[in-house]
């Protein structure tokens, strides 16, 4: 058990080890790299730009915000004072409605695998399970996340250290959807964050982590470039059933493949 436990550790350290080691190498050597942050709490974030300002690399970073969770705002300060650009990726269909489907079902208490099951559904369909399970199913004491408003997506647009992102429409599994209602939920948010912001976002992440290469292709043939941030999620409150957002150094070593997956797939 001891020796078991003294391994795990070991693999542990030696990844993180390792995924910083490519980090710096990969920042040094002048790439820029997409950092995924959704939900950790800021002194997190502090820490790992203190450690990323040490190795005199931090210039060459940005991070990625997907869905412009409520924390984003206790990150400003901390862009501000080490002057690193940020993409906040944003659902706006999901932004008007003041949550994430996903997490809407998950605070409400619809098992994994139910919600799981509701990627096959378009928007509307979805919003109608919701409705339904809400009346039956008594809402649980997981209220850790909540979204940014519009109008704080609008004011934090104008920061200049962040550019606002297209996240899809209504936050769809992109990979269970016909390819063209993706693609009219993309030229939608598109034109959504146009007047919100009067910037038209240059970059897609796909939702869940969810796109593939046929998508990519058309994702280019709108002038945009797609990206891939999904995560697992590890937070106390919301364990193993969420969708996005864990540990800064988790997130490090997965964007460089150098960091085991924690917790399920989704
Ligand atoms: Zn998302």
């Amino acid at each position: 058990m001891v020796r078991r436990l003294t391994g795990w550790l070991v693999a542990i350290a030696y990844a993180m080890a390792g995924a910083r080691r490519r980090v710096v190498r990969m920042l040094r050597a002048g790439a820029s790299l997409p950092v995924v942050v959704h939900a950790m709490p800021a002194w997190q974030l502090e820490k790992t730009l203190a450690w990323l300002k040490a190795k005199g690399v931090l210039d060459r970073l940005w991070l990625t915000f997907d869905d412009g969770w409520s924390q984003v705002k206790d990150y400003v300060p901390i862009l501000e004072k080490y002057g690193v650009k940020a993409k906040l990726f944003i659902a706006p269909g999901e932004t008007m409605r003041g949550n994430v489907w996903t997490h809407a079902a998950i605070m409400t208490g619809v098992p994994a695998p139910i919600w799981r099951s509701w990627y096959n559904l378009s928007e509307a369909e979805r919003y109608r399970m919701l409705e339904t399970v809400h009346e039956t199913i008594s809402a649980s004491a997981c209220t850790a996340r909540s979204l940014l408003t519009k109008d704080e997506v609008i004011s934090l647009s104008k920061h200049p250290l962040i550019s606002i992102e297209n996240h899809t429409w209504s936050h769809l599994s992109a990979t269970h959807r016909p390819v063209d209602e993706v693609l009219d939920e993309i030229r939608r948010a598109q034109m959504e964050l146009i007047i919100w912001t009067g910037r038209a976002p240059e970059y897609v992440a796909w939702p869940f982590g969810r796109g593939n290469k046929e998508l990519d292709v058309r994702v280019k043939e709108l002038g945009l470039t797609p990206v891939y941030t999904r995560q697992g999620y590890d937070a106390p409150c919301c364990r193993n059933m969420a969708i996005e957002g864990v540990s800064f150094q988790e997130n490090l070593g997965r964007v460089l493949d150098a960091w085991p997956k924690v917790g399920e797939t989704l």
